[in-house]
């Protein structure tokens, strides 16, 4: 068994994996340069400060995640989410997982329209900022989680395999209040081809 582990050191900037402009319409150029230039930008800047001279300051930053509380996991954490996300959506993206991962959906959640539908309800439920994910367990069991804030089921002990990003600032230029439109536009930029490398890397 493999993990999805995003090696980066923590001052390290990664990249966009895609022209700002390339998840047009569903998701603006200029939300994509406020969103990765500014936001993701911000917590990686921070983290940097926070962890300066400290244990952490080589540290993976997975590790990171998985071994600190406070104002460092919350920069951490919310710089480990924002690399994933980024690198869940593409353009042209595969709109339909298959194999594996889609033996997985169908099992655990009845069909892929019933998953979208869930993870487009709890986005909607949660209250205030954070994220839904799916995730797997290390036997390949799924589970939608919502977490707030910053929240990551890596420290639940589960691989995530893909995100939603219900901060406002991840919509309100595109989509002002309408969190509902947002996530409904993002199921059209979802890379399931990189959903499903995450989840066949666990076996
Ligand atoms: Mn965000």
């Amino acid at each position: 068994m493999t993990m999805t582990t995003i090696t980066t050191t923590l001052l390290t900037l990664v990249e966009l994996p895609y022209a700002y402009d390339a998840l047009e319409p569903y998701i603006s150029a200029e939300t994509l340069h406020f969103h990765h230039d500014k936001h993701y930008a911000t917590y990686v800047a921070k983290l940097g400060e926070l962890t300066e001279g400290t244990q952490y300051a080589t540290m993976p930053l997975e590790k990171i995640v998985l071994s600190s509380d406070g104002a460092i996991f919350n920069n951490a954490a919310q710089a480990w989410n924002h690399v994933f996300y980024f690198d869940s959506l593409a353009p042209r993206a595969k709109h339909h997982p298959t194999g594996e991962l889609r033996k997985a959906i169908d099992k655990d959640f009845g069909s892929l329209e019933k998953l979208k539908e869930r993870m487009t309800a709890m986005s909607l439920s949660l209250f205030g900022s954070g994220w839904v994910w799916l995730a797997s367990d290390h036997d390949g069991q799924l589970y939608i989680i919502p977490k707030a804030n910053a929240g990551t089921p890596l420290t639940d002990g589960l691989i995530p395999l893909l995100c939603i990003d219900v901060w406002e600032h991840a919509y309100y230029i595109d989509y002002r209040n309408s969190r509902k439109d947002a996530v409904e536009n993002i199921w059209k930029v979802v890379n399931w081809a990189k959903v499903e490398e995450r989840y066949d890397e666990i076996k």
